[in-house]
């Protein structure tokens, strides 16, 4: 039987960070700029310091300037913001990250409005969605997530104009922005959610499918219709005695009978995760360019 192509995130992160690096170098010699993140981490969540972990290694390996805070689970919402505004006046920080989840006791709404939109590299602040929302505004900044699974469909030359696309999730930080930027790139987007009833009938008229939802193996391959391309935007630890870690990560999309029917479609591990953090040092480049002038 038929097999998807696989769609292969890691390399393509990989060659988005190395057309980045070659951008890094060029502003350096031309203006003696290095691009500048600062990450600010609270707590000591095993998934948020590995996610860190990673950003700052990614950082490294494109010459991009990385600043870390890591602050106690116990840290007042005052702490936080205090470090936020020395980064949001500090002119070698070009892109300010808090990652997220924060500890239940701080409001993350206030904390992530501390950040100057100008640095919101995440793409979170309102206006940037606002902006996304509407017709001939551009956003500050595309959140990484879902800028990176539409940056997976055009350099895997997948077109999107014209095409019927369902996204499950309608989560701030995915599963919303995705459908808006679906919509921007002309297709028809439906998104679906934990209240749409008939979501397996629904996703079944879909050409290109985003599940963004958080579920292990949700989507099935009698969702999907053959030939769809299918991004799996989950990454859910399952227990697994086998492994050396006792879990290993799954997609929200059930990988062995999508794969039979799809015409294309991401792994987990490996596809949407390397993409989200090379979109995040494009972010941090284009604000940069942007802060120095520099095209
Ligand atoms: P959220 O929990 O914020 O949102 C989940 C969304 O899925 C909600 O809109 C919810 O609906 C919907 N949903 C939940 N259950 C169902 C169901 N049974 N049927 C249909 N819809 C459902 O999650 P996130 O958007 O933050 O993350 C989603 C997944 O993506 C997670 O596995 C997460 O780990 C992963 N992720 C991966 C990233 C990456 O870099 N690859 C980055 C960020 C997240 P409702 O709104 O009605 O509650």
């Amino acid at each position: 039987s038929a097999t998807a192509k696989i769609i292969d995130g890691k390399s393509i992160a990989k060659q988005i960070r190395d057309e980045i690096s070659v951008e890094v170098s060029r502003m350096k010699d031309a203006i003696g700029v290095v691009p500048g993140l600062a990450v600010i981490i609270v707590g000591d969540r095993k998934d948020s310091v590995t996610y860190v972990r990673n950003k700052r290694k990614a950082c490294e390996s494109v010459g991009i300037n990385s600043f870390e805070v890591r602050l106690p689970e116990d840290s007042t919402e005052q702490d936080v913001v205090k470090f936020i505004s020395d980064f949001n006046d500090d002119s070698s920080v070009h892109g300010i990250l808090v990652q997220l989840p924060l500890p239940s006791h701080m409001n993350e709404e206030k904390i992530l409005d501390a950040v100057r939109i100008e640095k919101d590299v995440d793409g979170f602040n309102p206006l940037n969605i606002g902006c996304l929302a509407m017709r001939g505004r551009e956003p500050m900044f595309v959140p990484c997530t879902p800028k990176g699974c539409i940056e997976l469909l055009h350099r895997s030359d997948i077109s999107i104009k014209g095409k019927k696309a369902v996204v499950i999730g309608r989560s701030n930080i995915v599963g919303m922005p995705a459908a808006l930027l679906l919509q921007n790139e002309n297709a028809t987007v439906s998104i679906v959610h934990s209240r749409t009833p008939n979501a397996e009938e629904l996703t079944r008229q879909a050409d290109i499918v985003i599940a963004a939802v958080g579920v292990p193996n949700m989507v099935k391959g009698n969702w999907i219709k053959p030939g769809a391309v299918v991004i799996d935007v989950g990454i859910n630890p399952v227990e697994d005695a086998k492994s050396s870690r006792g879990y290993r990560l799954v997609g929200d999309v059930c990988y062995e009978e999508v794969v039979k029917v799809a015409s294309a479609i991401t792994p987990v591990p490996g596809g949407v995760g390397p993409m989200t953090i090379a979109m995040l040092l494009t972010n941090t480049l284009i604000s940069a360019k942007r802060a120095h002038n520099f095209e």
